[in-house]
């Protein structure tokens, strides 16, 4: 190379650290994928896609059964890498690898039921037809992560996606790359014949690339700003997208409510993972004439919950430096609107720390409670009624998740609300019920990951009508006996009219 042409070369791009957020100690380092190493990555998971397909429901079972199995008896490192990479206790960890791994266990099991082609009346007009339909894979996959539970919120498209046929080109959030890459490695290592699901690492630049590569639709997982970028690039291609964004869910505590169960669900809610969860409880509304003494059992178990770095501590740290200053304007703005602070308050956060703040009778117009605050923060405000809850919990543009803590009326309420998935008497439940949808509403997102409809989401479906018999009436062709339309608007009548 010429001392022109080395001059001219680009610099190379510098790796991605990864590194504790308790400790800033290094994890590893990962390549900086570019616009040319998607690029590479999209084509060689198009050739991988058409022998993965070809495979049909039975060759793909078997080998995701394999994979499925290696994460299972490996279990402990990957939650070791979950809890370095977040920060988040080990336990929290674990419980974050046996949610990914049962939704990859119901993907894999169910996609054949699912997804195989079936038989459909084909109704009166065409009763000579044999009418079916069949969901077929879309090709390539795209699926961009986020970094608060780097298992099991991508395995809800990855392992959905792979089961239904597609490859899939995964981008983990900056923020986690080593626990991308080790859902990588071991499916290399379970399924070696195609690179089927591969890794891209980097920060959003990365993610912009996989975007605009060509794949045949994105399944995106962050924040709505980010989203808007990635559905704007989509736009241009008419690629499909899956948003799932964040929330603020509200719990509804009524006056019947087992109070102290609701106040345990409330707390797990809303701290859990330090309070860095999309469906985590941010906001609640307690009925008048109970609230007093929910409030009360709430601060008592806040109280003895601490934030550090310990493996066994209940809270971990606020895995992204930035957030912590969100979370602290939002205590300031709630406190300097008249708030009360049943527990911590503006001095609660230690960096990377936040100690768990309890807010009560926070203005509805108030950050903490019209924006996600993404940290263990909740708010808790009195109603007169559960029609003001349910109106107050509707009043966002958000509609995630919700909780309903009532003995007589839980299912009742949860219909009023208007979000993707609802808890009654029972905190995020359906995070583990592999066969139910997850996703939102409104700033929430669209589309479904999990279940039946997150397998049929990663598909196109195909109709076939295939003719079995012949017909007295042909009205689709130019040869038909002029009295084929006046026979056939008759029967429409008859059939539909009364
Ligand atoms: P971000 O929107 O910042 O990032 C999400 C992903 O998009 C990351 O992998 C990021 O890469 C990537 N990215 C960034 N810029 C672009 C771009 N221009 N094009 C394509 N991809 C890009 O969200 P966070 O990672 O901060 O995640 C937190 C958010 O996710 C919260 O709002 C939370 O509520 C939501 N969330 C929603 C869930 C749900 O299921 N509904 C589940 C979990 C979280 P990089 O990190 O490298 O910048």
């Amino acid at each position: 190379m010429t001392q022109k042409n080395a001059e001219r070369a680009p610099s190379p791009v510098p790796a991605l650290v990864s590194t504790d957020p308790r400790d800033e100690k290094k994890i590893g380092e990962f390549p900086n994928h570019r616009k040319a190493g998607v690029i590479q990555a999209v084509e060689q998971a198009r050739l991988a896609a058409r022998w993965w397909a070809g495979l049909g429901h039975r060759g793909r079972r078997s080998r995701l059964t394999t994979w499925k199995r290696l994460v299972g008896s490996r279990m402990e490192e990957l939650a070791a890498l979950v809890s370095a990479e977040s920060g988040k206790p080990m336990d929290d960890a674990r419980v974050e690898t046996v949610l990914g791994l049962a939704h990859l266990h119901w993907a894999t099991t169910h996609a054949g039921s699912v997804l195989r082609r079936r038989a459909v009346p084909p109704g009166m007009l065409m009763f000579n037809h044999s009418t079916t339909v069949e969901y077929h894979p879309l090709g390539v996959v795209a699926v961009i992560g986020p970094w608060n539970y780097p298992v099991f919120t991508p395995m809800g498209a990855i392992a959905y996606a792979l089961a239904a046929g597609n490859a899939v080109v995964f981008k983990p959030s900056e923020y986690t790359p080593a626990v991308g890459s080790w859902l990588a490695d071991t499916f290399r290592e379970a399924v070696p014949d195609a690179p089927v699901f591969t890794v891209v690492t980097g920060d959003g630049a990365t993610g912009a690339a996989l975007t605009s590569s060509g794949v045949d639709k994105v399944a995106f997982t962050g924040s709505g700003a980010t989203a808007r970028r990635v559905m704007a690039t989509c736009a241009e291609s008419l690629t499909p997208v899956l948003v799932e964004c964040g929330g603020k869910d509200a719990l509804i505590v009524d006056r019947d409510a087992d109070l102290a169960a609701a106040a345990d669900a409330a707390v797990w809610g809303a701290m859990a993972n330090a309070g860095q969860t999309c469906v985590g409880v941010e906001r609640i509304y307690v009925a008048d004439a109970v609230a007093e003494r929910f409030i009360g059992l709430v601060t008592k178990q806040v109280r003895r919950l601490k934030a550090g770095g310990r493996p066994r501590a209940d809270l971990g740290p606020i895995t992204v430096p930035g957030q912590l200053d969100v979370i602290e304007a939002h205590i300031q703005d709630a406190v300097a609107s008249g708030a009360t602070c049943a527990s911590g308050g503006t001095g609660s956060v230690h960096r990377p720390y936040v100690e768990p703040v309890v807010l009560v009778d926070v203005p509805e117009t108030s950050r903490a409670v019209t924006e996600e605050t993404f940290g263990p923060v909740v708010v808790i405000n009195r109603v007169s009624s559960m029609d003001e809850a349910v109106e107050r919990a509707n009043a966002l543009h958000y509609g995630l998740g919700a909780t309903v803590f009532s003995r007589k009326h839980g299912t009742e309420l949860a219909r009023r609300l208007r979000c993707g998935m609802v808890g009654v008497n029972s905190v995020v439940p359906y995070v583990a019920v592999p066969s139910l949808p997850f996703g939102g509403t409104g700033e929430s997102g669209f589309g479904r990951i999990h279940g039946a409809d997150g397998l049929r989401e990663f598909t196109r479906a195909q109709s076939v009508a295939r003719k079995v018999a012949p017909a007295m009436l042909r009205p689709t062709s130019f040869t038909r006996p002029p009295w084929t339309v006046a026979v056939l608007t008759r029967l429409a009548r008859v059939l539909y009219g009364r």
